[in-house]
């Protein structure tokens, strides 16, 4: 990127992540109305509001969508339907979905409340169908309907229903179709953007479907161009990894394809505009639009634009990188200023990051602030053609009052809503407004836009707040500027920042901004330079300060044992600042941590990054679990009698650790036996000495006495010994089954040593059941999460996907997409997704499992061929029953079940014995209710992926063959590693009751 414009990218940077007060001071200033400004920016928008209500009143759709808010549960009802409804194949699973949204909602209550006739028509049609699907239980009319009426007529009309929906969201369902509705009396005077939206593109064959349609779309519109028509581009439509990891891939790739097609609509003579996006996508847009934007084949053409968001810390100083851009390459770029559509998930996505700060701001009022400081720049710019995109009738009337007389800007809608708000605008005062127009099949797009609309779903949303009769007009145009001066542009005080996500009392884990790529260059730079042989050096010189290592399990256990006493006997609040002082230290030490990781453990950076703050996580969680949990608790009882409940520590615990969370599974364990108040001789697999040994060496260093916590390195014969040590108090393993069984036998072995405790976490037949209403992309990106990350070699992972019989092989093939765009190879690169598995034997192990389904394979992509790489392979299973064994590797496993099979499916799910987790992606409450009834799992996890378990809100570990619980990073582990001892003190015996004596005789 040339000098001029990259000179933004500091400024970007800084702002990024910046306090909200200090990015909104200058925004503030900017964004000040005059008094006489803002008395005509009002009287504009008042007349606004009564254009919007009027046009709000007439049409039945308007005044069905004014019936059932968005934000009421009926219309949230009506909208989740028609997010789902249009996909599902099977009438089967239609009715349960209808009768699940039409089941819950009070229809009745907005009985006869509309002044159109139709819409309360349609009321009690909704009232009818209510009292159809619900008599019975789920869907047992309709069945019975349909089977006497020969017609599933109330299907039928939520059909019909959806596709009016449809109709109102999208344009048309081919551009034809679209232009052709923009003929119509209602778009008079008005021109279109149209855009081929949809969900992202999944696979490559998907982003080429897309580029074909929008140069299919250019085509169309520019064979009348004098319409003043364009063309808005999704970039992720147009590549299945427009990620930041996958930079060196996909942006010369969107460049090719943005490419193409701008000269496409440069040589028909309509203008493209680039949508904005999620936040970490905007350095890679930026990129791309620069370089297609600096094309000399483009010179002369004024129709590029691209899409600014004011939400974004970073909006304003982007509109003077777009006007630079502009000024620079000799064209005016169009830049169409919108607040922006991904708030929700920006701020729940910074929030699991850990990261340091948000990318938007808090306050709706801030966004509007800003919005305003962009609009007043954009106005004054050489190099922007501004357009301004809301629904916002004060935003639109401010910008009205600041253009006077100009009208060299445009205003931008989207179809379907904010009807009413430019009609007066456009017609009688000269002004331009362009509607955001969706083109698509209503199958494909309704859902996602009703998503949208979903997540946009704020209360705080103007056309939410237009519809709320309880608001005034003062309310509704009240200035967001004195709204943020008054607080000082202050964060929103519900959403704190991430590392307080847990409250005072517990620090959230810092992240790494993984997403940022020079951040993302740097981890990845300093963990190469960290080679192993560095690695093993500096802990070779360590340990030979560790006693440790070259003592045997008996004598480690005589150390321990004689060290118990005193740690036993130090304050809870002691033991619990070590492992906060611990948590501190990895987080210092968290890069070469990371890097111990991804060298011994093979893990990729965003795993190894994961692993380190879980591993702080564990120790802060433990702490203050110790705290309030294993404090002394007085017990009530009869009077004369004090009955005190402690919990102690039992002695020295073993823990026996797995190799595939080697510092956060081996120091959970080990922090919890520790916090307790037991001695710990902490065993490592012997895959992953190295990471064991630092993590040891820091908690040294946090004040964990050496023979407290002793380290014991090793193979099997290692642990066998220690869990044959009768003095040994307890033992937490994590691994396999077998292992956990074989440790149950000799903990019962000797009849001369007494009971003692085993937490033990072991494997699980995961499955995943996906039913027809689920969303394919949605499940295909989550199945890929699930089975392939961390090369399936968590115990979470997924190994058996149960499909739905009718959107099986649809589900596989995009499956089969998606798995094309993995990147399989060395694990400290950047890009990589999946890494190697930890060694020869598991390799062996897992490619002779796969050899022999040779014939059962879905699909299976090429992998580097030196080094332990399991090629990611989905197989395909006659019967979900053939599968009655962990694969730990990338191998998923794949069958089918059919509709209205749902609880016999989870019951042979249960019935393999295994308890770990379970997902299950379905749009319809009562499924995931009943799933949740009858799983015998630990974790559900429902429309998500299902693994990244967090401490302290979703609590680890399973049942039956898959452990014993208590959870870990649960609010009942601690107490396991104890042993409860109460006191009771009979108080009258020694010298009186002195409870009784020092109450106030009044009253007697
Ligand atoms: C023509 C057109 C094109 C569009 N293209 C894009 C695009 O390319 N990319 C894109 O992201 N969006 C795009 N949008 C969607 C657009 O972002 C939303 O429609 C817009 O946010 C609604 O703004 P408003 O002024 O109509 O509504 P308002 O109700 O005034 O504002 C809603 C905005 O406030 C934000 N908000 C709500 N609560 C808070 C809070 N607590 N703190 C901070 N902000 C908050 C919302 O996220 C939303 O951005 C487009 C919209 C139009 C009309």
């Amino acid at each position: 990127m040339d000098s001029a414009t990259s000179s933004y990218f500091p400024e970007l940077k800084r702002l990024h992540r910046a306090a909200e007060p200090d990015v909104l001071a200058p925004l503030l200033e900017r964004a000040r109305l005059s008094p006489a400004e803002r008395e005509a920016a009002v009287q504009v928008a008042l007349g606004l509001l009564a254009d919007l209500r009027a046009a709000q009143s007439s049409g039945w759709v308007n005044q069905f969508l004014q019936q059932y808010r968005l934000n009421s549960s009926e219309g949230v009802a009506l909208l989740s339907l028609a997010e789902a409804f249009l996909r599902v194949p099977d009438p089967e699973t239609a009715d349960l979905l209808i009768a699940d949204k039409f089941g819950d909602a009070d229809w009745k209550a907005h009985a006869g409340q509309s002044s159109s006739k139709l819409v309360n028509t349609a009321t009690w049609g909704l009232i009818v169908g209510k009292a159809l699907v619900s008599e019975g239980g789920q869907g047992g009319v309709l069945r019975r309907l349909i089977s006497r009426a020969g017609e599933p007529f109330v299907r039928q009309a939520v059909g019909a229903a959806m596709k009016m929906m449809g109709e109102v969201f999208v344009m048309g369902r081919t551009i034809d179709e679209a232009m052709r509705r923009m003929k119509r009396p209602e778009n008079a005077g008005f021109t279109a953007s149209f855009d081929m939206l949809g969900e992202a593109a999944r696979t490559f064959p998907d982003g080429r479907r897309y580029f074909e349609a929008y140069a299919g779309a250019i085509e169309a519109v520019g064979r009348d161009p004098a319409t003043g028509h364009s063309i808005s581009v999704k970039l992720s439509a147009l590549h299945p990894r427009y990620e930041v990891a996958q930079w060196e891939r996909c942006v010369p790739a969107l460049t090719e394809m943005l490419e193409a097609l701008a000269v496409q609509a440069a040589d028909q003579g309509i203008a493209l505009t680039v949508d904005a996006e999620e936040s970490e996508r905007l350095e890679m847009s930026l990129e791309i639009i620069a370089a297609v934007g600096r094309l000399p084949r483009l010179k002369g053409w004024d129709g590029y634009g691209m899409a600014v968001q004011a939400y974004g810390k970073r909006a304003r100083a982007v509109i003077g990188w777009a006007d630079l851009l502009g000024r620079e390459t000799g064209r005016r770029m169009n830049v169409r200023l919108v607040k922006g559509a991904y708030w929700d998930s920006e701020i729940k996505r910074t929030q699991e990051a850990g990261l340091s700060d948000y990318p938007l701001f808090t306050r709706k009022a801030a966004t509007d602030v800003s919005y305003l400081a962009c609009a007043r720049d954009m106005l004054d710019a050489k190099g922007i053609a501004p357009a301004f995109a809301s629904h916002n009738a004060l935003t639109v009337a401010t910008i009205v009052a600041w253009a006077g007389q100009s009208r060299d800007f445009e205003f931008q809608r989207l179809h379907g809503m904010g009807e009413g708000l430019y009609e007066r605008l456009v017609r009688e005062e000269g002004y331009r407004c362009r509607i955001y127009a969706p083109v698509g099949g209503h199958r494909d797009l309704l859902a996602y836009l009703v998503r949208r609309l979903l997540e946009n779903g704020a209360n705080s949303s103007f056309v939410h707040q237009l519809a709320d009769e309880r608001l005034t007009d003062a309310e509704l145009l009240a200035d967001p500027v004195e709204k943020i001066a008054k607080v000082g542009g202050s964060r929103h005080p519900s959403i704190p920042l991430p590392a307080e996500l847990f409250g005072p009392e517990r620090r959230n884990s810092a992240g790494l901004d993984l997403q940022d790529r020079e951040e993302l260059a740097s981890v990845s730079s300093s963990i190469k330079s960290l080679v192993p042989s560095e690695v093993e050096g500096r802990l070779h010189e360590s340990s030979e300060t560790r006693p440790s290592t070259t003592l045997g399990t008996s004598e480690m256990v005589q150390r321990a044992a004689r060290a118990f006493p005193a740690w036993s006997a130090r304050p809870i609040a002691e033991r619990a600042a070590c492992l906060e002082r611990l948590a501190d230290l990895l987080e210092q030490h968290r890069t070469e941590l990371m890097a111990i990781c991804v060298h011994e453990a093979r893990k990729s950076i965003p795993d190894a990054l994961g692993e380190v703050r879980e591993a702080v996580d564990f120790c802060r969680y433990y702490a203050v679990q110790a705290r309030t949990s294993l404090a002394p608790v007085e017990l009530p009882g009869p009077t004369g009698e004090r009955n005190v409940l402690r919990h102690e520590g039992r002695g020295v615990w073993a823990t026996i650790a797995p190799w595939n969370f080697p510092l956060a599974i081996f120091l959970g364990q080990t922090v919890a036996a520790l916090v307790a108040g037991n001695a710990v001789i902490a065993k490592p697999a012997p895959q992953t000495p190295r990471i064991a040994a630092r993590a040891v060496e820091l908690a040294h260093q946090a004040g964990v006495p050496h023979d407290v916590l002793i380290l014991a390195e090793g193979g099997p014969e290692v642990g066998a010994a220690l869990v044959a040590d009768p003095r040994i108090a307890g033992v937490a393993f994590t691994g396999s089954t077998n292992t956990a069984r074989k440790i149950a036998r000799a903990l019962l072995e000797d009849e001369k040593r007494p009971l003692v405790p085993l937490i033990a976490e072991t494997g699980g037949v995961n499955a995943m059941i996906v039913d027809s209403t689920a969303l394919p992309e949605q499940v295909v990106a989550d199945v890929v999460t699930s089975s392939f990350r961390s090369a399936g070699q968590r115990c979470s992972a997924l190994r058996l996907l149960l499909l739905q019989e009718e959107i099986a092989e649809n589900t596989l093939e995009m499956l089969a997409g998606a798995m094309d765009t993995l990147v399989v190879g060395d694990p400290s690169d950047p890009a990589t997704d999946v890494g190697p598995v930890i060694d020869r034997t598991a390799y062996e192990h897992l490619m002779g499992h796969r050899e022999r389904t040779r014939n059962s394979w879905i699909k299976t992509i090429d992998v580097p061929s030196d080094g332990n790489f399991v090629p990611p392979t989905a197989i395909r299973l006659r019967s979900m029953d053939d599968l009655d064994r962990e694969w730990f590797g990338p191998l998923l496993h794949v069958a089918t079940w059919k509709a209205g099979e749902l609880e016999q499916t989870v019951a042979r799910v249960n019935a393999k014995g295994f308890g770990l987790t379970m997902g299950l992606h379905s749009r319809i409450a009562r499924s995931a209710e009943a799933v949740e009834a009858l799983a015998r799992v630990g974790n559900l996890y429902v429309n998500r992926s299902m693994i990244g378990a967090i401490v302290g809100s979703q609590p680890f570990g399973g049942e039956g063959f898959s452990g014993t619980g208590p959870k870990a990073g649960g609010p009942h582990y601690l107490p396991r590693f104890c042993a409860e001892r109460v006191t009771s003190t009979d108080t009258t015996s020694s010298g009186g009751n002195a409870t009784l004596l020092s109450l106030d005789d009044i009253g007697f």
